[in-house]
């Protein structure tokens, strides 16, 4: 690995959904960022209900390097990240939650570590401060995608990342539509590393992501990443078909050696329902599939940029 000598450009992008709240603390926390390079600030508004644009607006207008892409509703925290991923300036791109669970100081170790010639380098989550059965699942996740994904992707590294600019080129150039950002960076290639950290809690407001949404975002990883669910499917089809004919040889010497058929009505209903319930759950794995084929199919654009301010204006 070879160092790098020459000063970059650091580009951030902050995806905000209703984080008035928290904004003007985020924004202190940025005017107090020394780096020692010159610095770019991306802000996108994903359709806050909030003052969160307003605010917004009034720090572009007295800060140079502050810009703000205003999408056109909400489209989701990864299709956030996605736009400005596409509209950032910079050699290094970094990306980082508007909570300040991403701890911008840590940014300089990010820097450092792509000085000495790393292309990604992500936070990795050693301790959070969630609760214990949400702790459990995201532990449960990342275990279960590492397992069953064709990639590797790292346990506990969340959005949270410094990259180069030619993978973030890579990332800009991929057409997907349900983005799970963490894997396709990933995927990218390169030299990666992680730089453990402990989260914080979020400074203020209140968390955007319910159970629902992070089961979709599970979802959109698990499925876009692997096939393993409709390996699964087979295997259990193999399974019941197996299971299946050897009942059905042992039913037939029961009638025809032992006279003595099998009580019908219960194991019937045992058969139906249970082989019922398999090709109900794998045809809802195979709809899963098809559900995100038909979104890629339609092909329509990622995201709606509403209005932009601060540099992104030139
Ligand atoms: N976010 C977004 N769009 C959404 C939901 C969230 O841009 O639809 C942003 C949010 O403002 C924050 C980041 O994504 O900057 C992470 O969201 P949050 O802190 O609610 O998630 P958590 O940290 O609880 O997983
Ligand atoms: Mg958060």
């Amino acid at each position: 690995m070879t160092e790098r000598k020459r000063q970059p450009e650091l580009g951030l992008v902050i995806p905000c959904y209703n984080e008035e709240e928290v904004l003007p603390k985020l924004i202190g926390a940025l005017d107090e960022l020394a780096l020692g390079l010159p610095m770019s600030v991306l802000f996108v508004d994903d359709g806050s209900t909030d003052g969160t644009s307003s605010l917004i607006l009034e720090a572009c207008r007295v800060r140079s390097r502050f810009a703000l892409l205003a999408l056109s509703r909400n489209f989701g925290h990864q299709t956030a990240v996605t736009a400005g991923l596409r509209h950032a300036r910079g050699d290094i791109i970094a990306v980082i939650d508007a909570d300040m669970q991403d701890p911008p100081e840590l940014l300089a170790e990010f820097v450092e570590k792509w000085r000495a010639g790393y292309d990604v380098v992500y936070g990795i989550r050693t301790g959070r401060k969630e609760s214990w059965p949400l702790r459990a699942a995201y532990h449960l996740f990342y275990r279960l995608l590492r397992r069953v994904s064709d990639i590797d992707i790292p346990e506990d590294a969340g959005d949270f990342a410094l990259m180069d600019r030619k993978v973030v080129d890579v990332i800009n150039a991929m057409p997907e539509h349900n983005r799970f950002v963490r894997g396709l960076r990933k995927w990218a290639g390169f030299r990666q590393t992680g730089v453990p950290y402990t989260r914080p809690r979020r400074q203020a407001g209140r968390s955007k992501y319910n159970m629902h949404r992070l089961t979709r975002l599970a979802f959109d990883g698990l499925l876009s990443f692997s096939s393993a669910p409709l390996r699964l499917s087979a295997w259990l089809g193999v399974t019941a078909a197996v299971l299946g004919f050897c009942y059905l040889v042992f039913a037939i010497f029961a009638h025809f050696l032992a006279d003595t058929t099998p009580e019908g009505w219960t194991s019937t209903m045992a058969v139906i329902l249970l082989l019922g319930g398999i090709q109900l759950v794998v045809l809802g794995i195979i709809g899963e599939y098809v559900g995100r084929i038909f979104e890629e199919v339609k092909n329509r654009p990622h995201f709606v940029v509403r209005s932009v301010a601060g540099w992104l204006e030139d």
